[in-house]
């Protein structure tokens, strides 16, 4: 009998739950998992997963790793980046009062409590940012316009109340006019107020704080390859006041041992990656995607840096009129393929998606360069081929049907 959960059936656990055996070249997508969790990861994961321990000596041995590997005084891990920013908003907010954790987010009576962004990186990474830091209990005063912040824009917006500023890096911010973090640490620093920076999605785990920021959170299943998970790191005073809010507000965002645990191996697994052999991996699959493109009618495709700077390259594809397809309409063809392969497509309805060669499996970048080609030679027109992009949530609401 074919039992849904035995350990040992030689079925594939998507196969088993009834879930369709995606490839993923659109990035590290919480919608789609986030991460292939990286083996040392894993087995860390198991093996702390039966045992008991005293959840602050695992964070104090976590804060150790965070520290050698970002260069930060100290840190610890959370449920996630999202988390990371509450808590460590909430830290700047209430210090080590104890009482002032347990009264957050409606009784900030006495605390500072306004935080300051630019307007420019008020992005949204599957919900708002801004949502992270009203969370805390915090006011979101922003920061010049959306394409421009000028330096009094930051200095008028600082006052008594000022609890903390945010900065965002990130390809979904303005990506010019903004202050530098050199200009944002300048001003804020010059009034005695900590920067706090969102480098979720980096791969650069000491610049940040290197360039002058206090705190640095970053996603532990992004790049990393570990377990969903947030990792906090800089000044001692304000990462010890953000691990506080375990107390108060993070209860509701817990992290468990075995994430924590598989957090860590993922950044001890992160100083001995081939960074260079992965690097090699993804320009193959880059080189046979473009080549796999050429010549097809209203298609072209470049190999496009990523905008922030991490060494990471993406094939940029535009699709043309004459292909036949829309950009969202041959994202959309290869999405209901078989199998389906999920492109990245944010920035659709300007005519082309990305293809991110970072989470493939062995022997999938073929199948991609195999399915690109297919589509596009074939003689039968997919009713979704001409697609344009609508906003539509109603698929959303939907669920659980
Ligand atoms: C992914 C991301 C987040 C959210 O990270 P989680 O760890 O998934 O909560 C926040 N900010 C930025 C810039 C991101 O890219």
């Amino acid at each position: 009998m074919k039992t849904s959960s035995s350990a040992g059936s030689n079925t594939n656990i998507r196969e088993r739950l009834g879930l369709r055996p995606i490839i993923n070249v659109s990035g590290t997508m919480t919608a789609l998992g986030a991460s292939i969790i990286v083996p040392e990861a894993i087995s860390a994961m198991a093996e702390m997963a039966p045992q008991w321990v005293e959840m602050d000596d695992l964070q104090r041995a976590a804060s150790t790793v965070i520290a050698r590997l970002t260069g930060g005084e100290a840190g610890f891990i959370t449920a996630c980046s999202a988390s990371g920013i509450t808590m460590a908003i909430a830290g700047a907010m209430t210090g080590t009062s104890l009482l002032a954790i347990e009264r957050l987010p409606d009784d900030t009576g006495g605390l500072k409590s306004e935080v300051i962004i630019q307007l420019g990186h008020l992005v949204n990474y599957g919900a708002p940012l801004d949502q992270s830091v009203r969370v805390a209990g915090a006011r979101v005063v922003p920061a010049g316009t959306v394409g421009a912040t000028q330096d009094y824009h930051l200095r008028e917006a600082i006052n008594e109340r000022t609890a903390a500023g945010l900065y965002v890096v990130t390809h979904h911010t303005a990506q010019y006019g903004m202050l530098s973090l050199e200009e944002f640490c300048e001003i804020c620093h010059a009034r005695g107020v900590p920067v706090i920076v969102d480098a979720a999605s980096e791969y650069d785990l000491r610049g940040f704080l290197a360039r002058g920021a206090d705190i640095v959170i970053y996603s532990g299943h992004k790049f990393l390859g570990g377990p969903t998970s947030g990792i906090v790191t800089g000044r001692k005073d304000l990462v010890r006041s953000a691990y506080l809010q375990n107390r108060g507000v993070a209860r509701a965002m817990k992290v468990g041992k075995e994430s924590i645990a598989g957090a860590m191996a993922a950044l001890e697994a992160w100083e001995k990656r081939d960074h260079a052999g992965i690097r090699q991996r993804e320009k193959a699959a880059l080189d046979l995607w473009k080549q796999s493109l050429q010549g097809m009618e209203g298609i072209s495709a470049e190999i496009i840096p990523d905008p922030t700077a991490n060494p990471l390259d993406r094939l940029q594809v535009f699709v043309r009129p004459e292909s036949r397809f829309t950009a969202a309409g041959l994202a959309s063809v290869l999405a209901a393929g078989s199998p389906p392969i999920i492109v990245r497509d944010h920035e659709v309805e300007l005519g082309y998606f990305f293809l991110d060669p970072c989470n493939l499996h062995p022997g999938e970048a073929e199948i991609v360069a195999g399915q690109l080609h297919s589509v596009l030679t074939s003689k039968d027109r997919p009713a979704d081929a001409m697609k344009t992009v609508r906003k539509d949530s109603s698929g959303a609401l939907r669920w659980p049907d």
